[in-house]
C-alpha cells in the first residue's frame, strides 16, 4: 500500500512499512531557478507497480531523472530499502531504464543489444546466456534476436527496450512513456509485458504516462502529478473511481469528467435535479460549510438517452453529432451556454435520434461527483444509493 505526504499529497495509508521499498521524502527540484518539482513526498512498497499520471511539463520525466539519479535534488532525500540514493551515482544504484526514445545500440543486433545490458553482473557466462534467451522468448522476438535494430519494426524496438531494463533484476525499473507512440495492438502487447516482467521479476516499477487509460490497465498504484506537485497518490482505481478534485477528474479518465454547475440557490442551467438530490446538496452545503457553487461531475459513460429511474438527473441539450465509438456510439451534444456535453450510449440507444433538435441526457443522482469551488474544487461526499 502507497502512502504519501506533503501539501497536496493525499495519504493512502501505509499497510506495508514504507521504508521496504522506495522513499521520497520533501524533493524540491529547479531548473534555471523555475521550480519544476516542489515537495514531492511518497513512499511506495517493494514489488509494486506505481503508474505517475498528469499533463505535459506537469514534472513526471524530470522525478523519473532524479529517482534514476541523472539529476540531484535541491533539497528532501530519496531513499531505497533503507539506503540512501539521493547522492547516488547512477550506476550506483538498482536500476533499469527505459527513457524517451530509448537508445538501442543501432550498430548492435536485438541479442547483443540484450547481452551488452545483462553483462556487468559477473555471474557465469553460460547463466547469463540463459537469462537473455529467457527473456528473448517472453518478449516473443526469438527470430529476429540477429536483426539490427533498424531491421526491427517500432512495437519491436519497444519491446527491447522495455525488456533491457528488466534484465539485470534491477530493485527499482523506470519507464518514460513506453507506450508512447505505438499502434493499439503494440500498446496492448507492451502492457502485457510491462505486467509479466514486473511479476516475474518482482521490480518496484514506475511508469511514466500521460494516459489514463494505460496506467489504470496495468498499475496498481497511481501518482497524479500536477504543475511539480503530487495532486494525488493511492490505490489507482479508487483515484479514478474517486477523484479529490475536479483536475484529477480530468486526468484519470480519457473521456474526462462533465461539469455542471449547481448555484447557491440549487438551481442548475439545463438541468433538472430530483429531490433526493438536491436534499443531499443541502446536507454537504451544511456538512462543508460550502456557501457557494456546488460542481456535479459526471462521467460520459454515465449518461443516458432514456430515464434509467425515476430519480435521475436531466440535462437537455441539442444533438449535433453521432460518433461511432467501437461498439457504443458518442452524442456530440451541445449546453445552453455552448459547451460541449458528450455521451458515450450504447449503440443501439442512439439510432434515430434526431440531429440538430433538443434532448434529454439522464443520469443516476449515485454516479455524480459532488465538489465545491474554488476551482480545482474540493470532493464532497457523494450520494450513495442509501441516501438517494
Ligand atoms: P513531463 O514529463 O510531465 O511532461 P518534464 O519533467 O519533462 O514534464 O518537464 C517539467 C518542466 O521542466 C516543464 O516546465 C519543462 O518545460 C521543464 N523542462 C524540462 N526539461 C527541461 C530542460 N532541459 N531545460 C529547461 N527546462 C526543462
Amino acid at each position: 500500500m502507497p502512502h504519501a505526504s506533503g501539501r497536496h499529497a493525499m495519504t493512502a495509508g501505509a499497510a506495508t512499512a514504507p521504508t521496504a521499498g522506495l522513499a521520497v521524502r520533501g524533493v524540491s527540484f529547479f531548473r534555471s531557478g523555475t521550480s519544476v518539482l516542489e515537495d514531492i513526498s511518497f513512499s511506495l512498497a517493494r514489488g509494486r507497480l506505481l503508474a505517475i499520471v498528469g499533463p505535459s511539463g506537469a514534472g513526471k520525466s524530470t522525478l523519473l531523472a532524479l529517482l534514476a539519479g541523472f539529476e540531484r535534488p535541491r533539497s528532501g532525500s530519496i531513499e531505497f530499502a533503507g539506503k540512501d540514493w539521493t547522492n547516488l551515482a547512477p550506476a550506483d544504484r538498482s536500476i533499469g531504464m527505459s527513457f524517451d526514445d530509448a537508445a538501442l545500440h543501432e550498430h548492435l543486433t536485438v541479442r547483443e543489444n540484450l547481452d551488452a545490458a545483462a553483462l556487468p553482473r559477473g555471474e557465469p557466462a553460460d547463466r547469463r546466456r540463459d537469462r537473455v534467451t529467457a527473456l528473448v522468448h517472453t518478449l516473443g522476438l526469438g527470430h529476429l534476436v540477429d536483426r539490427r535494430p533498424a531491421a526491427i519494426s517500432a512495437g519491436e524496438r519497444r519491446r527491447v527496450a522495455v525488456g533491457r531494463a528488466f534484465l539485470r533484476a534491477p530493485q527499482l525499473v523506470l519507464l518514460d512513456e513506453p507506450f508512447a507512440n505505438l499502434d493499439r495492438t503494440n500498446r496492448f502487447t507492451i502492457r502485457q509485458l510491462v505486467r509479466e516482467l514486473q511479476r516475474s521479476t518482482g521490480a518496484t516499477t514506475i511508469v511514466v504516462t500521460h494516459d489514463p487509460t494505460d496506467a489504470l490497465a496495468i498499475a496498481d498504484d497511481m501518482l497524479v502529478m500536477v504543475r511539480g506537485q503530487v495532486r494525488a497518490f493511492g490505490v489507482a482505481s479508487e483515484i479514478a473511481a474517486q477523484p479529490i478534485d475536479l483536475e484529477v477528474a480530468q486526468l484519470v479518465d480519457d473521456l474526462g469528467m462533465h461539469v455542471l454547475e449547481v448555484a447557491a440557490n440549487n438551481t442548475c442551467q439545463d438541468a433538472v435535479l430530483p429531490s433526493a438530490l438536491l436534499s443531499h446538496l443541502s446536507h454537504a452545503r451544511s456538512k462543508y460549510s460550502a456557501h457557494g457553487a456546488i460542481y456535479l461531475g459526471v462521467r460520459p459513460w454515465h449518461l443516458r438517452v432514456v430515464a434509467p429511474s425515476d430519480s435521475a438527473v436531466v440535462v437537455t441539450t441539442t444533438l449535433l453529432a453521432l460518433e461511432p465509438a467501437g461498439i457504443f456510439t458518442d452524442l456530440i451534444t451541445q449546453r445552453s451556454d455552448g459547451r460541449i456535453l458528450r455521451a458515450r450510449v450504447a449503440y443501439e440507444s442512439a439510432q434515430n435520434l434526431p440531429i440538430g433538435t433538443r434532448i434529454a441526457l439522464y443520469f443516476e443522482p449515485t454516479d455524480a461527483h459532488l465538489f465545491c469551488g474554488p476551482w480545482p474544487g474540493v470532493r464532497l461526499d457523494a450520494p450513495n444509493s442509501a441516501s438517494v
